[in-house]
């Protein structure tokens, strides 16, 4: 169902009285929201972007005379490709990854396919050797389009899947590569580096926000802190070396040479220390998440539980996981971050995530935040309800 839609138009000259303007007014059955802002205008851009949830783009904005793009090749390539890396910036940006997911439907031409080789062109027809400059600048579109996708593909979207997917995935894939030779470079300072990265994969699962504590993200994940899941690496690889005379390396476990460099941590003194301390993954993470100090830690009684809502659909879940971690795109917080100027809720009053779960008279959820944490049905049809994009 169309809620708002947001006209953005390069031209100057409009008033938002076009004709096909009442007429998406008749089809949709809606008042519509008219801005008329050039998209080379990168700042009016993402204004409109922010006040607005968004959840589908349509991008026919574009200089179209093939004859005037001859003469004007450098005023033709602004004009529609530059003014499509400004959209898509501020799409990736505003919308892309917060939801994990947008739609666009994007308005290129035929003149991509080139001289036919075949009538009539279909999808399968090859593209390029574009005659002429318009067509080439929706032909480089569509392949910065391509790249787009296939970069974020690779690299933080989640696909539109869901929490049990991602994490499965990130654990096959992700963690298994980073604890492949763990029991060796357990010990060097070059671990963090590796460390960031398993983090983000945890932010990705979860879909909390960049500011959110890191001591949330295995608990919220249920995937145990690199570190300790690293430690339990070393200490598997070293039994299993132990219980192995054939090896070579077995004799010098059993009486391992002096250690001649401080900075060196071969394996065999990593793991004596951790067979000797019964190292357990699941005690020390218990350990330290009692030792940690964060707002609603409660909710949590044993951080190696599963925490409930893992098949939810991505929006709720990730939703749920921002009121659970106090971090979320409310008012306060993106002034706090430079995003906006006002810090305040439409009830006048500083928009944090608490007001909108406990005390807000436009939104609040009456069952607070331990029937939210537990998803009760009341509490997902809230979610569901809600008219925020945080
Ligand atoms: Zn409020």
């Amino acid at each position: 169902m169309v809620q708002a839609m947001i006209i953005m138009w390069m031209c100057s000259g409009l008033d938002g009285q076009a004709p096909s303007l009442k007429r998406a007014e008749q089809i949709t059955g809606k008042t519509l929201i008219f801005y008329q802002v050039d998209l080379l205008d990168k700042d009016g851009l993402s204004e409109i972007f922010k006040q607005h949830k968004i959840d589908f783009v349509i991008h026919f904005a574009a200089m179209k005379a093939v004859g005037e793009s001859m003469q004007k090749p450098l005023f033709y390539y602004k004009s529609n490709v530059v003014s499509t890396i400004n959209l898509l910036e501020a799409m990736i940006i505003m919308v892309m990854k917060e939801n994990g997911v947008y739609n666009m439907v994007f308005s290129s031409s035929c003149v991509v396919y080139g001289n036919p080789q075949y009538l009539p062109i279909d999808e399968s027809h090859p593209i390029g050797h574009v005659p002429n400059v318009y067509g080439r600048t929706k032909f480089a579109i569509e392949q910065m389009l391509e790249d787009i996708c296939r970069a974020e593909k690779l690299a933080g979207s989640s696909w539109g899947s869901d929490a049990n997917t991602l994490r499965t995935s990130a654990l096959a894939l992700v963690f298994s590569t980073a604890e492949y030779c763990a029991p060796v470079w357990e010990g060097s300072c070059h671990t963090k580096l590796i460390d960031t990265q398993l983090n983000s994969t945890l932010r990705i699962i979860t879909g909390v926000c960049q500011p959110t504590r890191i001591d949330w993200l295995p608990v919220l994940a249920h995937i145990s802190p690199p570190e300790l899941r690293r430690k339990e690496a070393t200490k598997k690889m070293y039994q299993k070396l132990l219980d192995s005379p054939d090896l070579e390396i077995n004799p010098i476990l059993q009486s391992p040479p002096n250690h001649r460099l401080k900075s060196r941590k071969p394996i065999w003194s990593r793991g004596n220390q951790l067979l000797s301390q019964n190292f357990s993954n699941s005690e020390a993470w218990t350990n330290s998440w009692i030792s940690t100090d964060i707002p609603n830690k409660n909710l949590i009684t044993s951080p190696n539980v599963k925490i409930p809502g893992f098949s939810l659909p991505r929006r709720e879940w990730v939703l749920l996981n921002r009121f659970r971690t106090g971090q979320g795109r409310c008012a306060e917080l993106m002034k706090l971050w430079g995003y906006t100027k006002d810090p305040n809720c439409a009830c006048n009053v500083p928009q944090s995530m608490s007001h909108i779960l406990d005390d807000c008279p436009l939104y609040k959820f009456n069952g607070g935040i331990s029937n939210l944490h537990s998803v009760t049905p009341e509490a997902l049809n809230w979610l569901k309800d809600l008219p925020l994009r945080l």
